[in-house]
């Protein structure tokens, strides 16, 4: 850890151990790493970040903790990592805390912190102002309270009614789709009305999760991890370097590509923005107020009919369709409101999707780790907590989270290739 700090200024390690009976041996309890590059890239893009507990299959029953956040052109990119001898309140306001201080360290710093239902974490939050309400607010990823909702109420249907209620952006139809619940089972419906709707409903969310619906991106990083968790703490350090060194390289490859394109807008928000575009051929804008910048926009079916018609407000940045708020960039409906007010639609694109930010992102640099005979000797001695060692032979991992369908190998297997599939 010296020696990674050493030929990486700025690089973060942070300890908690415990003394013992011996001067100079200390008892590893929590450690924090995370590299310089990552935590400036970090104030680039949105502010969400979403955090997860994933297992260590190591001689110690130890916990990998990650932050992650998505990039300009949505993809993963990792923050924080932590190793704690257990998933408890103690362990998670450690890991909040040291979050908070490199991530977030002004009190104008606002954040969404994205994640499952982890009592310990929710707990925390209490503790660690950062994350508390107005400067951050807590929510749900949507597949967790949908598998969750699943395994007490075992019925597809049901399942996919509560996907389309958390991810749906228009306050009428999700209303509608509560109400079709309702019908179909009350308790069901009870069930989901217990859940505080702004943690787990895009609708309500009030634009914190940037339509980041699930935890996706941590279980990508779960994926990358794979394949390491057997190995002694400092070869996981060193693969979580070597992870990011590659993501900053391929990134920045990436994004001279966009540059040289001439792109204003990283892939993922120009994507989505020409085919907005492109839908707007069937729109006509009714009536509209200059002043307010406002206007009704018909939608017209190919047959005639089903028409529908929607509000735009370009000055509240919204419409009643409830894509543009959800994701933050204007729908089909806003951008034909634009032509008509005279006003580029991609202005109101926000900048942590453009290939500008992006390129900020990835703009630090990595030093390489010299090898251990160049390392500064140190006059203490680490050693692992010998009440934290696994039992040999089969060990039944015990875990704080609620246990849903999630858990089931099938079902973790489809979830991994989604992940693979995300990860680009
Ligand atoms: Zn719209």
């Amino acid at each position: 850890m010296a020696a990674l700090k050493k030929w990486n200024p700025g690089a973060v390690v942070e300890w908690l151990h415990l003394e013992t009976d011996i001067p100079g041996r200390y008892m590893l309890n929590y450690v924090f790493w995370a590299f310089r590059p990552c935590i400036e890239g970090y104030h680039y893009c949105r502010d969400v970040i979403s955090v997860d507990g994933t297992h260590l299959y190591t001689k110690y029953k130890h916990k990998m903790l990650v932050a992650v956040t998505l990039d300009a052109n949505q993809q993963v990119l990792p923050l924080v990592f932590a190793l704690v001898d257990e998933e408890s309140l103690e362990s998670w306001r450690w890991f909040l805390r040291m979050l908070s201080k490199y991530l977030l360290p002004s009190e104008d710093d606002r954040v969404c912190l994205i994640s499952d239902r982890h009592a310990g974490l929710i707990n925390a939050i209490n503790y660690v102002p950062a994350f508390k309400f107005p400067r951050g607010v807590y929510r749900f990823c949507l597949r967790y309270v949908c598998s969750n909702f699943n395994t007490k109420f075992k019925k597809i249907q049901l399942k996919d009614m509560c996907w389309r209620a958390g991810a749906e952006g228009n306050p009428r139809k999700f209303d509608r789709i509560m109400e079709e619940i309702k019908s179909l089972n009350e308790e069901a419906y009870d069930w989901l009305g217990r859940i505080d709707k702004a943690q787990w409903t895009l609708v309500h969310d009030g634009g914190w999760r940037t339509g980041i619906l699930t935890t996706n991106m941590s279980e990508c990083i779960n994926e990358v991890l794979k394949g390491v968790r057997r190995l002694p703490i400092m070869a996981i350090v060193q693969i979580t370097l070597s992870r990011s060194v590659q993501y900053f390289l391929q990134r920045s490859t990436r994004c001279n590509r966009m540059i040289n394109a001439n792109q204003q807008w990283a892939d993922f928000a120009f994507k989505l923005f020409e085919a907005r575009q492109a839908e707007t051929v069937r729109h006509i804008v009714q009536k509209f107020d200059y002043n307010q910048q406002s206007a009704s926009v018909v939608t017209l079916s190919l047959t005639g009919q089903g028409s529908r018609t929607y509000v735009v407000k370009l000055k509240h940045r919204m419409c009643s369709c409830g894509k543009w708020g959800a994701i933050g960039i204007p729908c089909s409906h806003a951008i034909q409101a634009c032509r008509h007010f005279g006003v580029n639609a991609s202005n109101f694109i926000p900048h942590y999707y453009s290939v500008q930010s992006y390129k900020n992102t990835y703009q630090g640099r990595f030093e390489p780790v010299y090898g251990e005979e160049y390392w500064d000797p140190v006059d203490f001695e680490l050693v692992h907590n010998p009440a934290l060692r696994a039992r040999r032979g089969p060990v039944r991992q015990v875990s704080t989270r609620i246990p849903n369908e999630m858990d089931r190998p099938q079902v973790r297997a489809r979830q991994q290739y989604q992940a693979r599939q995300a990860r680009g």
